[in-house]
């Protein structure tokens, strides 16, 4: 039977519950267990892929085409394993059963309630991952803190299955101990009251990770320990971390996975071998060279928004033994005539996903000016179909060449609405979505990158490339080396004469994990850096002319 460990938070949200779950799961997987973990949301949505990237930051997308929460990112980052559709649930998607089932008559005539039909369905979801045996250890986040109105489900929930699995499930309470400055003091009683809240709910933790700026001295350690029911073992010190990837070492330390197993009667199993991750972390810590990155989008004052893309630059700069610095451009500021002064500085150019027409025109004249200056581009998803409206105007004249999305009444549509698409009027789970096939041309550059012409990759996307404009655009060098077997729609584009000039229909980020860097992003990092080199080195003769 899987053993079952929860995640809750409490205090204040943000203290990183995502990651400190991934850091466990990923220290148990090192120690030969199988474990997955799967999160918990108490908002109505269905899903979150309607919400706006302001609202919840990036939607992460699984390779079963559930549009997710990002902390199910990290976990596939941190432990190189696919999560699905069963790894993610909302309160949305737990009444929505529920009430099917109503409608069905399936609760023969009760009182449909919160208590016990809204909490059996969340226990039933809780336990799903568990049933075909495949995992020893589930480890479920608790999205939100204890003491939301919206979490009381849950927690409940979580106190009834403790109750009836007794060893087999233990609660790890994530919480924060602030420093006080003008105290010179570390605050317990944030934590206290925290605990004590759960305990009103009927529910106590069995170990409690303390978010902390200052370490935890031996006797603050006794007193949480005291005063929260935990034993002093049980305390473990959370240091912010330079990296989010130092953080399942630093849980090593700590010893987080040890307690948790002991306290779930498991034995400890071998030793867990981080060296790979630690030389990845190394490899983070001490670059040798540093390379900028412009990445233009509309949300680039959010953190959130672009997480997947963000990360998978930090493994391949790793891979590549350099920081990747990443410079945020707004496409809402950007135009011709600035599109030199923004954007000179930079080694790459890398135009983001998105939706809707705002910033659309200065995507555009990114992509414009990468294209006529030879700097290296990589465009995903929007980027890439941006990439051929750019290409469209600029090069086949076709000056009112767009996608549909943004201008319907187009007959210029060299992006247009898969048929598929046409008559869909649900907004949630309906577009093209999750893991499909794609055939690359031999001998084509991405084909080289992956080392393979047969490749799947994860997509979200309503509409595609249309296939009337293939051959002007062939002609023209702009050529399209991916495509998908059975339906013939475009997945991948590259330019002829061009150092690095790629754009994908699909996302690569939400494949790219600290153990398989993403081989695009690789050998974009790569490319970047061979840009900067030859800047560099035009630089230096043109100082020996003028010098001499
Ligand atoms: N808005 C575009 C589409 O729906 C691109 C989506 C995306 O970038 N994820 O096709």
């Amino acid at each position: 039977m899987s053993k079952y460990i929860f995640v809750t938070g409490g205090v204040t949200s943000s203290l990183g519950k995502g990651i400190i779950a991934a850091s466990l799961a990923k220290l148990l997987q090192a120690r030969g267990f199988t474990c997955t973990i799967q999160k918990f949301d108490p908002y109505i949505n269905v899903d979150p892929g309607t919400l706006n990237p302001y609202e919840h930051g990036e939607c992460y997308v699984t390779e079963d085409g559930a549009e997710t929460d990002l902390d199910l990112g990290h976990y596939e980052r941190y432990l190189n394993t696919f999560t699905s559709q069963a790894n993610n649930v909302t309160t949305g998607r737990i009444y929505q059963h529920v009430i099917n089932k109503e409608r069905e008559g399936a609760y023969l005539g009760k009182t449909v309630q919160v208590i016990p039909h809204i909490t059996d369905e969340i226990k039933r979801r809780m336990l799903l991952l568990g049933e075909d045996k495949q995992f020893d250890i589930i480890i479920t986040e608790l999205g939100g803190t204890v003491g939301d109105i919206e979490s009381l489900p849950y927690v409940e929930a979580v106190r009834q299955l403790k109750w009836e699995m007794a060893d087999d499930c233990i609660v790890v309470h994530l919480t924060l101990i602030p420093y006080l400055k003008a105290a010179k003091e570390l605050k317990t009683k944030p934590t206290q009251h925290s605990v004590k809240l759960m305990s009103e709910h009927g529910l106590s933790p069995d170990v409690l990770v303390c978010r902390t700026e200052e370490p935890l001295y031996k006797e603050l350690r006794r007193k949480i320990a005291l005063f929260c029911n935990v034993t002093q073992d049980a305390v473990i010190e959370a240091l912010d971390a330079d990296t989010i990837y130092s953080v399942p070492l630093e849980m090593m330390r700590e010893k987080l996975d040890i307690t948790c197993l002991q306290k779930l009667g498991l034995p400890l199993g071998k030793d867990p071998d981080l060296s790979k991750w630690t030389e990845f972390l190394n490899k983070l810590r001490y670059p040798k060279t540093k390379v900028v990155i412009g990445l233009i989008g509309k949300y680039v004052e959010l953190q959130d928004a672009y997480k997947s893309i963000l990360e998978a630059f930090i493994h391949a700069g790793a891979v590549n033994e350099c920081k990747v610095e990443i410079r945020n451009i707004h496409s809402e500021y950007l135009t011709r005539e600035n599109a030199v002064e923004k954007l000179q500085h930079l080694d790459a150019v890398l135009v983001a996903p998105g939706f809707g027409s705002r910033g659309i025109e200065g995507k555009i004249e990114a992509i414009r000016y990468a294209r006529t200056n030879k700097v290296p581009f990589f465009g995903i998803c929007l980027g890439m179909q941006m990439a051929c409206v750019e290409f469209a105007r600029n090069v086949l004249g076709l000056s009112k060449a767009h996608s549909t999305e943004m201008d319907p009444d187009t007959n210029q549509g060299v992006i247009s609405m898969m048929e598929s698409q046409k008559n869909i009027t649900q907004m949630g789970g309906t577009m093209r979505l999750g893991s499909y096939a794609c055939d690359l041309k031999e001998g084509s550059a991405v084909s080289k990158m992956y080392g393979s012409t047969a490749i799947t990759e994860r997509h979200r996307h309503r509409y595609e490339f249309n296939n009337e404009y293939l051959e002007a655009f062939e002609q023209a060098g702009f050529m399209p080396v991916g495509v998908n077997p059975q339906t013939q729609l475009v997945e991948v584009v590259e330019m002829k004469d061009h150092p690095f000039y790629i754009g994908v229909q699909y996302h690569p980020e939400y494949k790219s994990t600290v153990e398989n860097p993403h081989p695009l992003f690789v050998a974009f990092v790569k490319a970047a850096k061979e840009a900067q080199e030859q800047r560099n080195s035009r630089a230096v003769k043109a100082a020996d002319i003028i010098a001499s």
